[in-house]
């Protein structure tokens, strides 16, 4: 049995206390246990990095920057392992972790960036021989709280833009697949980081709670469950820390008449069933415009399931994995069996999937409900599963008015041939992340990833140009050097 430990101030550390199993979800087995962190070890690694932020932030920031293309180099040349490390824990097929991956690198690139991203602004002579420049200054230790279905990619959206802008870092992944995530920190090291600059503290509430709490701890980077992300908002809030917390997502994709429904289709299976569903980017609800195109697309995805193949990540045919757990697989399943006793007819059901040779794995086949209604349980929460729900409506505008009556306003698409719909589309819908037949809107690296409503808590997105502002704090000098011998007089007006 493998022990999962923490890492901080450059090792990686086992103290003795609670574990919790990490288990292969396309097998059951349980081969490793991850140390869950006491409130004490956390404290250690938030001193740790507490320590090695004068000196980090008084780093040239080229050399900051300098760290970060060796680590991305370093990814590049271990992706392998690390997408063997993700398919273990998560269930992942190594194509989809390879994307992942890729994703989290491109983060790492727009970090190596930063000399001109922290260049600020200046500006001469704002008054008689004064000047006037903003500075954008490190914010001290701050911490990043993971999900556990990208354990890499998300990370990666936080801890080196954080970290290149002269801050220090603990993070804590989420203890479901920590392996990948605990692997490229270390990578850090191998970069040339100093110590303590990144540490990896594994756990769960007790490891979090403190990270919110402590006053060290200077703002809060959290990517999960909403209920989850409410709490953590209004905890680190309460704590004086600043905070941005992403979390849940119900997408919509709206299929209008004049769409092409084979390439809409195609698009569709990827983004509803890809990654097994469990992404807060997928498209699980199509909202069919008129029944003809309602039954169209209905018939073509019926037929397009069938071709698809589940089983596990160590076949790279397999067009997706098992489910994270066992109870998250009887939830999703739960979910099915309300919509159907609330009125709606499952057109291919993935219940009763069986993977030769995974027995005790957590699978669950691509499924298709037609017939959902706005009030059925399965509509309302976020599945997290491969499962697509089709409702049908008469006009784009009922189309929309559902999609801004949801509670979540992560992402969502339109499949359109008529660029007036699609712009009227984009310009009117209450959802943070649009796709104009583009069915996974996740915004590229130098521009930045957030939701609206209640799939985000706080004001800045992650990553990319928000991702610069949440992680640093704004100085703005202004100053004036008299000449010899000329003395300012006395005034008590507001200066001009
Ligand atoms: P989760 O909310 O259960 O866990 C996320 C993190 O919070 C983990 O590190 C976990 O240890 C910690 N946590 C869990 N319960 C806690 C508690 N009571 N107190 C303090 N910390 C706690 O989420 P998950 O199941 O790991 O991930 C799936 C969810 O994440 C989905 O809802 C998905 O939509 C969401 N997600 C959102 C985005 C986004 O960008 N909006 C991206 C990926 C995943």
């Amino acid at each position: 049995m493998t022990t999962i430990g923490h890492f901080i101030k450059g090792e990686i550390v086992t103290p003795s206390g609670r574990t919790q199993d990490v288990t292969n979800p396309a097998t059951g087995a349980v081969d490793k246990q991850v140390l869950l962190a006491s409130a004490e070890t956390v404290q250690e690694a938030i001193d740790t990095a507490q320590v090695a932020f004068p000196a980090w932030r008084n780093t040239p920031v080229l050399k900051r920057a300098r760290v970060m293309f060796k680590f991305k180099q370093l990814l590049e040349d271990n992706a392998e392992h690390i997408a063997e490390l993700i398919g273990q824990e998560h269930g992942k097929i190594s194509h989809d972790a390879a994307g992942e991956i890729q994703r989290g690198i491109e983060n790492v690139e727009f970090a190596c960036g930063a000399p001109q991203l922290l260049k600020g602004e200046h500006s001469r002579n704002v008054g008689p021989n004064i000047d006037s420049w903003s500075e954008l200054q490190p914010l001290g230790v701050v911490t990043g709280i993971t999900p556990f279905n990208f354990p890499a990619m998300v990370p990666l959206w936080m801890f080196p833009l954080a970290i290149v802008c002269g801050n220090t870092f603990v993070l804590k992944p989420s203890e479901r697949a920590p392996s990948s995530t605990l692997f490229i920190a270390q990578l850090l090291k191998e970069a040339g980081l100093p110590d303590g600059v990144m540490n990896v503290v594994n756990g769960d509430k007790e490891a979090v709670d403190e990270l919110l709490t402590n006053p060290a701890v200077k703002a809060v980077s959290f990517v999960g469950s909403t209920p989850i992300a409410e709490y953590i908002y209004t905890t680190a809030n309460a704590a004086g820390k600043r905070c941005q917390a992403l979390g849940g997502a119900k997408n919509h994709a709206i299929v209008m008449p004049d769409a092409d429904m084979d390439n809409a289709v195609n698009q569709l299976l990827g983004a509803a069933f890809g990654s097994s569903g469990e992404r807060c980017m997928a498209l699980s609800v199509v909202v069919a415009v008129g029944d003809k195109a309602g039954d169209t697309l209905v018939d073509k995805m019926q037929q397009a399931m069938t071709g698809l193949k589940v089983g596990a990540y160590t076949d790279a045919s397999n067009d997706f994995g098992p489910l994270i757990s066992c109870q998250h697989r009887d939830k999703v399943s739960g979910y099915l069996a309300s919509a159907e006793q609330q009125g709606a007819k499952i057109v291919v059901d993935g219940r009763n999937t069986k993977v030769e040779g995974y027995d005790n794995g957590f699978f669950i086949g691509a499924t298709l409900i037609d017939g959902v209604t706005k009030d059925m349980e399965s509509y309302k929460a976020e599945i997290f599963g491969p499962v697509l729900q089709v409702i049908r409506v008469d006009t784009m505008q009922q189309a929309m008015q559902l999609i801004d009556d949801h509670e979540y306003g992560n992402g969502t698409c339109i499949f359109t041939r008529d660029g007036e719909a699609a712009r009227y589309f984009s310009d009117n819908i209450q959802v943070g992340m649009v796709g104009i037949n583009v069915p996974l809107p996740v915004p590229v690296a130098y521009h930045s990833f957030g939701g609206w409503k209640r799939s985000l808590f706080g004001d800045l997105h992650a990553y990319g140009p928000d991702g610069v502002r949440f992680y640093t704090k704004r100085k703005t000098i202004t100053q004036r050097w008299p000449s010899s011998g000329v003395r300012e007089g006395v005034s008590f007006a507001f200066p001009s």
